[in-house]
Parts: structure tokens; C-alpha cells; sequence
């Protein structure tokens, strides 16, 4: 079904990272990237997982992020919007580097004088290293919804009784390039922090797992639910990957389908403890360290697990998902 569209070698795409294609022609590409690209879902940049979205793309996701949103309805949280850069300190606080060094982006700008600008501009033309007079900005890519939220929390002061619940969606950023749709290199997240006692934050995410699972039922997509872990990078990571899935820290909600080699995880269910709490001093009315808790929902992968399962043709789409994502309005 997804094999029937190419991509035209002018295209130039690479398949080895962010350097150029060296063996100069593009290598087979997977059949449903090639579908997306070739039914205009998704618009090729010609860097790997850096994609343009089309308005029906566009339409189905936020359907996607209106319908995650609907968790909100009635309960008590805090709608907030940060843009998809985040302040470069809070990102080194936060233990990022640490913890997940290979997928970050930092913002860096050129902070020279004339001169420097003469030979910017010379090694730009000669294809030479220009990079002498640019320097890293105040500002990192946001790798997870959540990440800007703890600090300004924390500002507040203690938590009311109740703790808090904020909502927010994001661009994020994860520096990953692959040829895999559902690994993008920039994606929306729908997320909900809850920040209170260890039994508020556990509640929280036992909640969002039921939540999550009659989402995608409701959008006849077949899911699981597993204990996952982060991808924590190198030797000290391994030790943090096998407390986090002993403690079943993590959750995934995992759809089959979507990637050819394994199921995609289309949201996560993550108990933090009190590590951010205790990192930004976030505390509870009788002052004890908070916990905290976040639920993400990767809005593109849902939309592909659609496209996947119910095909690139969204009027084609059964009534009852049509129904679920629209409502009774037309499309
Ligand atoms: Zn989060």
C-alpha cells in the first residue's frame, strides 16, 4: 500500500546523520514515508525527521491535541504555552546534559564585529568552517513540554493543598535524525504536569493511563500499555534505565504498526518522584519536597498511527474515528 510513491534523487536526502549524502544518490527510502511525502502530508526539508505538514496533517493533529485536551475538562489545571525554546540555564539545571547529552539543541548566534563578519561571510563562500564568532545564545530547544514549568512553579511559592495540575503543548526538540516518520526531529507534545503528594501524582498518571487508552480505542487504534524506560546515554545511563523500570517509573502507551521494526510509543506516563521537586524546591503546604508527574502525548505519532491504520485518505477514514476527532460537525 505505501510503496508506490518514490522520491525523485533531486530531492537530496541524506540518511547518515545532519552530514551530506556521500555516496551521492539517496538511499531507498520506507514506503510510508514515501507515502506521506508523496500524498503531500508531510513536506520534505531535505534534512531527515525536519518536516512541513500540510493543512490536513495539520487539521488531524489538532483534533488530536483538542481531543487529549478534553482530559482537562472539569478538573482543575492551569493551561500554559511556552514556545519550543527554553531558557539554556533551566535546560543545564535540569540534569539534561546528564542524562540525554546526544539529543539536545542549543541556540547559537552570531555575536561578532565587522571584521568577523567579513570572514563569516568568506568562509561561507569557500564552504569553510564559519562557525569562529558564533556563540551559544541564552536559549536551548525544548526537549520535553514540561521542562520550562518546574522553575516557574517553584517561584510561586508552596503548593496549595490541592497540589497543581498545568497543561501544555509544545514543539520539542530532539536531535535524532532518522528516515522513521515517527521520529521526528521536531513534534508537538500535549502534556500534563501534576505537582502535589506522592499519592496526588500517582492518582494523576493512573488516571491518564485509563484516559489514554479509551483515546485511542475511541480512535480504533490497538495500544498497549508497558513499563518503558528513558534513553538514558551512555554507561551511567544503564544503571538509571534499570532503577526507572524497576521502580516502573515510566509507562508507555505503545502502538504496533507505525514503524515497521517495533511498537511506537504514542504517549508516556513518567513519576519523577521528588526529583524535581527537590531540584527546584517546589514544596507542599507543610513543606515537604513535592513530587511531580508528567503525561505526554506525541500528537504527530498518533496522527501517523491514523494514517497507518485507516489509511493517507482522512474521508475514507470509519465513521466512528471521523466521529470521535470531529465530532458531529463536517470535516
Ligand atoms: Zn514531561
Amino acid at each position: 500500500m505505501f510503496s508506490d510513491v518514490t522520491l525523485s534523487a533531486a530531492e537530496g536526502r541524506t540518511h547518515d546523520g545532519d552530514s551530506p549524502a556521500k555516496s551521492g544518490a539517496p538511499a531507498a527510502l520506507p514506503g510510508f514515508l514515501d507515502a506521506l511525502i508523496g500524498k503531500g502530508l508531510l513536506v520534505p526539508t531535505g534534512v531527515d525527521g525536519l518536516y512541513g505538514r500540510n493543512a490536513v496533517f495539520e487539521d488531524v493533529v489538532e483534533h488530536i491535541d483538542a481531543m487529549v485536551g478534553r482530559w482537562a475538562d472539569g478538573r482543575q489545571t492551569e493551561a500554559m504555552r511556552f514556545p519550543p525554546a527554553m531558557s539554556r540555564k533551566v535546560l543545564e539545571e535540569s540534569g539534561y546534559w546528564a542524562n540525554c547529552p546526544d539529543q539536545i539543541g542549543t541556540v547559537f548566534s552570531f555575536c561578532g564585529d565587522d571584521r568577523s563578519h567579513q570572514r563569516l561571510l568568506k568562509c561561507l563562500d569557500k564552504q569553510e568552517d564559519w562557525t569562529e564568532d558564533v556563540n551559544p545564545t541564552r536559549l536551548s530547544m525544548t526537549p520535553a513540554a514540561c521542562y520550562p514549568v518546574y522553575p516557574v512553579m517553584a517561584a510561586r511559592g508552596p503548593l496549595p493543598t490541592e497540589g497543581r495540575t498545568v497543561d501544555l503543548m509544545s514543539y520539542c526538540f530532539r536531535h535524532e535524525p532518522s528516515i522513521d516518520p515517527a521520529r521526528m526531529q521536531m513534534f508537538r507534545q500535549r502534556e500534563f504536569v501534576r505537582m502535589g503528594t506522592p499519592s496526588q501524582v500517582l492518582e494523576f498518571r493512573a488516571q491518564l493511563v485509563e484516559f489514554g487508552t479509551a483515546t485511542m480505542r475511541a480512535l480504533q487504534l490497538p495500544a498497549s500499555v508497558e513499563v518503558a524506560n528513558d534513553p538514558f546515554f551512555g554507561r551511567a545511563g544503564k544503571i538509571m534505565i534499570d532503577i526507572q523500570r524497576r521502580q516502573e517509573l515510566k509507562y508507555e502507551l505503545l502502538v504496533p504498526g507505525i514503524s515497521p521494526e517495533k511498537p511506537t510509543a504514542c504517549a508516556s506516563f513518567n513519576y519523577h518522584q521528588d526529583r524535581f521537586g527537590a531540584l527546584w524546591k517546589i514544596v507542599t503546604p507543610s513543606g515537604e519536597v513535592a513530587h511531580t508527574g508528567c503525561v505526554g502525548f506525541g500528537l504527530e505519532r498518533i496522527a501517523l498511527g491514523l494514517f497507518r491504520h485507516h489509511g493517507l485518505d482522512v474521508d475514507a477514514w470509519p465513521q466512528e474515528v471521523i466521529a470521535a476527532l470531529w465530532g458531529a460537525a463536517p470535516r
